[in-house]
Formats: structure tokens, sequence, C-alpha cells
């Protein structure tokens, strides 16, 4: 007689990569893996913590926290205009992706290759987050 082994089932938990336990509290699942994965990236050399979608400061989108101060950067020239040296504006248009910059001084988009990053970054920081909208909204109806 063979004996029976009562094999136990595990529960198949949703494959996600593992979120940071600094970032356990975060609401937004994907935000909380994208900080992850992007500070892992950074710690390995691999991301330029310049390069970034999410913020490790403020623990949001960058396009969520770039208006604060913190993201003006002298030394690099990022959201710092150097025609007038003062720090630019961020205008984020969630609807339409658009990241614009303005210099409070001379009204134009400062020039630069830190502040084109940041538009850059922005516009994929509002991408992801869109998307995580979208799973939002998705989770919702099959709820429904
Ligand atoms: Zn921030
Ligand atoms: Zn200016």
């Amino acid at each position: 007689m063979s004996t029976q082994r009562s094999t136990q089932t595990i529960t198949a938990v949703p494959a996600l990569p593992a979120v940071h336990e600094r970032y356990a509290d975060v609401a937004d699942r994907r935000l909380a893996v994208a900080l992850s994965t992007e500070d892992a990236a950074e710690e390995r050399g691999e991301l330029d913590p310049l390069e970034r979608t999410t913020c490790y400061t403020h623990r949001r989108w960058l396009h969520h926290c770039v208006s604060s101060p913190l993201h003006v950067i002298v030394v690099t020239g990022h959201r710092w205009c150097r025609r007038c040296e003062c720090a630019v504006n961020v205008a984020i248009d969630q609807l339409t992706g658009d990241v614009t910059l303005t210099c409070p001084k001379c009204h134009g988009m400062p020039p630069g290759a830190a502040n084109r990053q940041i538009v850059r970054c922005c516009r994929a920081s509002l991408a992801a987050a869109h998307d995580s909208d979208h799973d939002a909204v998705r989770a919702l109806r099959a709820v429904a």
C-alpha cells in the first residue's frame, strides 16, 4: 500500500517583482514596484539616478514631485535656467502628457541637456503612472 501523502496546496501568488520594505506602505502597487526596481538598478550602477521615473526621496512618480525645490539641482542644471540663474517652473498636463519647463524670468524653455532630461523622464513617469491608472480601472471592472 502506498502511503498517501497530502500535498499541501500553495496558494498561487501573482508573480510581481519584489517590493522593498521601504515601500511596503505605498498604496499604488505599480509605483511601489517601480521604486524598488529603480532603486535596485541604481545600486547596481545600471541606472543613472537622474534618469529615474520615480523619486527615492518623495516616494512618488517623478511628475508628482518634480515641482519640489529638492528637484532643482544648480550644479547639473536640472530645473535651472543658467541664463537667468534661477529655478524654473514645471507644468505637467496629465491628459496630453505634455511637460513644459518655463523660466519665470525669461519666460523661455531653459536650455541644456539636464532640462531636456527632466522633460523626458517626466513623460516616461506620466506614461508609467497612466498604465497603472488603467490597471486600477480594470480591477474595478473585474469586481463589478
Ligand atoms: Zn521627488
Ligand atoms: Zn531664464
